[in-house]
């Protein structure tokens, strides 16, 4: 599909499988990619397609979460490889990737066949710059701000803002090629609070991208964050009617606003948050 210039230097090119984002951001001293792909495979395609972008040198790389279609190519760029640039993320990318992404990859390898080829080069790689609350990078001539405004789609998304573009890069804090994604370790309680505090900062003509998918704006945001509020409210309402958890997905019936066959992930997390006494929405 190549490049897509979707805001003044800045870059989305979507890629598959997952049909993933990856964006570049231009500033007079080099290049900023956000997110590598799933594997060392890909991201050497990456790093061929980003010679096909530009000729200036790739400086820092920032991961939006930790999910491995977003960061299991971070080998290519971090410490010991030909770029060796520093990489980005939130602090709590490297607790995440232990808990949840080794395990899966672990998984992949043990089920072998050909895809295993691809998943034994992979060598998780946790960002080498720990972000949390907010952090203002300088490119030369611009800034790239990243933001953690509250848990969501994992604990560990970081929003990039390039203020000068009128640009955000949302990895799956937002997505528009499917649904917002519930997996492991989601919190679908803070989700819609997470997304009601990146509206506040939003203009109306501001380019959003999305982690899968094409560029939205400002009311598609508003539209899916009323689609995740609607599923936490459900899902507090069924937890304190006392509706099992096992039945919540039935007993919702055609009120979730989302494909109740994504919704497990999100229900079972919210069901074991209100359990533990916590209403969710914190930063
Ligand atoms: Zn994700």
């Amino acid at each position: 599909m190549g490049w897509h210039e979707v805001a003044d230097g800045v870059f989305q090119r979507r890629y598959n499988p997952l049909d993933v984002s990856v964006c570049v951001v231009r500033g007079s001293d080099g290049l900023a990619v956000v997110d590598t792909r799933s594997s060392p495979w890909q991201a050497d395609e990456l790093l061929a397609d980003l010679r096909e972008l530009s000729r200036e040198p790739v400086r820092w790389v920032i991961n939006t979460h930790a999910h491995f279609d977003h960061c299991f190519g971070n080998q290519r760029f971090g410490p010991g490889s030909d770029l060796d640039v520093p990489i980005y993320g939130h602090v709590g990318v490297p607790g995440y990737l232990d808990r949840y992404e080794r395990p899966l990859l672990a998984g992949w390898i043990a089920r072998g066949g050909e895809q295993a080829k691809e998943w034994l080069e992979v060598v998780v790689t946790p960002p080498t710059e720990l972000v949390s609350g907010q952090y203002s990078l300088d490119l030369g001539d611009r800034a790239l701000r990243m933001l953690h405004l509250g848990r969501g789609h994992t604990d560990n998304d970081l929003l990039l803002h390039i203020p000068g573009a009128g640009a955000w890069l949302l990895g799956d804090v937002i997505e528009e090629s499917g649904p917002p994604c519930y997996g492991a370790g989601c919190f679908p309680l803070d989700w819609p609070v997470t997304v009601d505090r990146l509206l506040v900062l939003l203009a109306d003509g501001d380019v959003l991208v999305p982690g899968h998918g094409r560029p939205v704006g400002k009311p598609f945001v508003r539209a899916q964050q009323e689609q995740l509020a609607g599923v936490a409210g459900l899902i507090r309402e069924l937890h304190g009617a006392g509706v099992p958890a096992g039945r919540a997905a039935e007993a919702g019936g055609d009120r979730w606003p989302l494909p109740v066959d994504g919704l497990a992930p999100a229900i079972e997390a919210g069901y074991a948050q209100l359990s533990r006494g916590e209403r969710g929405g914190a930063p």
